[in-house]
């Protein structure tokens, strides 16, 4: 039987860590603020954000939040995050995506100050990424990393596929495997004979948004299995991009959905928070 990769657990684990940082930092009157802005009431995105709060809450730091309405143009967002690059007071800014159609997500990344940019989706952020230099690091990927290590589960010299090459995922997750000396393959859709790339991996990380796509015939035996896909099945219940019940009893270690990646990329979140104190000192 696969060992269940616990998120919930170890990001609670990561959270009380931070809590005692940031309680740290008050000591020496630094507090740290995360501004959060919304556009539009999307209901999922209303979710995240909410979660994102309640984490800041829970480890003792401020956040700001901007609800804007949908028709906000872009001209106002961005004259908000300019207000908020200029203010001292606040550490991080968050933009909650997707934004609305009339809205340039790219041209509002770019719009954050690097110092500030919590998500690691700036452009800044990338390139120091790829060339191993200091700045923040795409959430979600780098909460894998740490439920890997975490979990005593060793990267170094493993072959790892990466399934799925989007900007907030599958491309940074396959950086941070290659800094941690894995050996990395990235297969996307045009990927010919797919099952026999993922059947290679000692550790295949799965991030295509596909509901319970990938079954046993795509697994090795005793590989680890992180599943970052959050999807709806037929009966509206959350599912991975794996089908857990299948894959389970052929690997040796498994994420669930909910309840495995999910929990990190808030953790990690908050520690990019943490962490802009340094980044910005
Ligand atoms: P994107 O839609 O941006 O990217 C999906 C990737 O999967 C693309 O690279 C695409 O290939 C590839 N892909 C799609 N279908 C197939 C297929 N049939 N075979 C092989 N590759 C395929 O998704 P994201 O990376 O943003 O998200 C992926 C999943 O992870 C979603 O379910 C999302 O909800 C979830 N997610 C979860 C997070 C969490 O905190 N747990 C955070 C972020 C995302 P190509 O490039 O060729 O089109």
């Amino acid at each position: 039987m696969a060992a269940i990769i616990d998120g919930k657990a170890i990001s609670l684990q990561m959270k009380d860590e931070l809590k005692q940082k940031a309680a740290e930092l008050l000591a020496k009157g630094m507090k740290v603020t995360l501004a959060v802005i919304q556009v539009g009431d999307n209901p999922a995105s209303s979710v995240y954000v909410k979660n994102k709060k309640k984490g800041c809450e829970y480890i003792g730091i401020g956040s700001l939040s901007y609800e804007l309405p949908e028709e906000t143009t872009q001209e106002e967002l961005l004259a908000l995050i300019q207000e908020l690059n200029g203010r001292t007071d606040v550490n991080g800014i968050l933009v909650q995506l997707p934004l609305p159609a009339h809205i340039d997500e790219d041209t509002v990344i770019k719009a954050i100050d690097p110092r500030k940019d919590v998500d690691g989706f700036h452009p800044q952020s990338v390139g120091a990424l790829c060339i191993g230099q200091k700045g923040f690091v795409s959430c979600t990927p780098a909460g894998i990393i740490q439920l890997l290590k975490r979990s005593g589960i060793s990267i170094e010299g493993k072959e790892c596929v990466v399934l799925g090459r989007s900007n907030i995922v599958g491309k940074p997750m396959s950086i941070l495997l290659l800094r941690e000396n894995a050996t990395v393959t990235i297969a996307h859709s045009r990927t010919r004979n797919l099952k026999e790339v993922t059947s290679r991996a000692d550790i295949l990380i799965v991030a295509i948004g596909k509901p319970k796509m990938i079954t046993k015939e795509y697994v090795k035996e005793g590989a680890v299995i992180i599943d970052v896909g959050i999807n709806r099945d037929e009966n509206n219940k959350l599912c991975g991009d794996v089908d857990f019940e299948d894959v389970e009893p052929v690997c040796s270690a498994i994420t669930p959905v909910p309840g495995g990646v999910g929990p990190m990329t808030i953790a990690m979140l908050l520690h990019n928070c943490i962490e802009s104190v340094d980044l910005q000192s």
